[in-house]
C-alpha cells in the first residue's frame, strides 16, 4: 500500500492524514485494487476490506470515520463527534450533498473521495480545526476551497496567516482539456486569472489548471503563498499509483484528515 503525506501537516505533530494511492487492496478490474468509496459499482465486501487495511495502516478506527455523499457542490458541514461512522460502512448513512468538512473534535476522521478532482487538505495548528474539500472544476468555479477556508475564518477563529492547506494528487494542466462551457465558467470566476489557468487554447478547447485555480482562490482569501502545499502530481500522468477517471478507471482514492 502506498499513501501520500503533506511535509507541513506532518509536522506539526497534530493529525494523522493520508492520501491514499490505487495500490495494495482487493478490488478487481476498473476497481483494481483499493478502492475505497462505496458510492462506485464496486463490490462492497471489497471496499469495506480496502477500507479496513487502509484505516489500520493509518492507525484510524473504521468506526470514527465520516463521509459525504459529494455532488460536485459547494456545501460544507460542520462534523461533530456524533457524526462518527456516517458512510463508514455503506453509502446511505453518509452526509447527503456535501463537499467539505470541518471538525475540530479529536479522534473524528474527515474522508473524502477522488480520482482525478482536487483534494485540499485544511490544518490550523492553533486553534486545532481540520478540513477537507472535494474540488473538480465545479467545485473549483464554486469556491469550495476558499469557502472552506472563510468558514473556518468566521466560524473557529481560524487565522488566515495560521492556516496550512495541501493540494493533493489529482488532475494536473498536462491532461486536463476543457471545452468551452468551462472555459467560459473558469473565465468568469478567475477574470484576472483566466490567462494562466487556461492554457494552450485552440479550437475551443483549453488545459485547465485546477492546481493553480485553487490556489488563486485560497491565496485571494488571505491564505500565505508559503502556507499552501501542491503536491504537483497527476493523477493521470500516474496512472500505476492512482484512479484517474480520465483514464478510464472507477476507483476512488480517499483522503483522510483526523486530530490526534
Ligand atoms: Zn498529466
Amino acid at each position: 500500500m502506498e499513501y501520500y503525506e503533506i511535509p507541513s501537516f506532518t509536522r506539526t505533530n497534530l493529525v494523522k492524514h493520508a492520501f491514499s494511492g490505487r495500490k495494495g487492496g482487493f478490488s478487481q478490474g476498473k476497481y483494481s485494487t483499493l478502492n475505497l468509496s462505496f458510492f462506485t459499482e464496486d463490490k462492497s465486501d471489497n471496499v469495506l476490506e480496502n477500507r479496513r487495511k487502509f484505516c489500520t495502516e493509518l492507525g484510524i478506527d473504521l468506526d470514527s470515520i465520516v463521509c459525504a455523499e459529494q455532488v460536485h457542490g459547494e456545501h460544507i458541514y460542520n462534523v461533530a463527534e456524533t457524526d462518527q461512522g456516517r458512510g463508514a460502512y455503506n453509502r446511505d448513512s453518509a452526509i447527503p450533498a456535501t463537499d467539505a468538512l470541518i471538525t475540530k473534535d479529536k479522534g473524528v476522521a474527515l474522508v473524502a473521495f477522488f480520482a482525478d478532482c482536487v483534494p485540499i487538505f485544511f490544518l490550523d495548528p492553533v486553534q486545532k480545526v481540520i478540513a477537507i474539500a472535494h474540488a473538480g472544476w465545479r467545485g473549483t468555479v464554486a469556491k469550495i476551497a476558499a469557502k472552506t477556508a472563510q468558514t473556518l475564518f468566521a466560524e473557529y477563529g481560524t487565522e488566515s496567516r495560521n492556516l496550512l492547506v495541501g493540494i493533493g494528487p489529482s488532475i494536473g494542466p498536462c491532461h486536463y482539456q476543457v471545452d468551452k462551457p468551462v472555459i467560459n465558467r473558469i473565465e468568469e470566476a478567475f477574470p484576472e486569472k483566466s490567462s494562466i489557468l487556461l492554457t494552450e487554447r485552440k479550437n475551443g478547447f483549453a488545459q485547465l489548471n485546477l492546481w493553480e485555480a485553487n490556489r488563486q482562490q485560497l491565496l485571494a482569501v488571505g491564505v500565505p503563498s508559503a502556507n499552501i502545499t501542491v503536491a504537483g502530481l497527476c493523477t493521470y500522468c500516474m496512472q500505476e499509483r492512482f484512479f484517474s477517471h480520465r483514464a478510464g478507471m472507477l476507483g476512488r482514492q480517499a483522503a483522510v484528515i483526523m486530530l490526534k
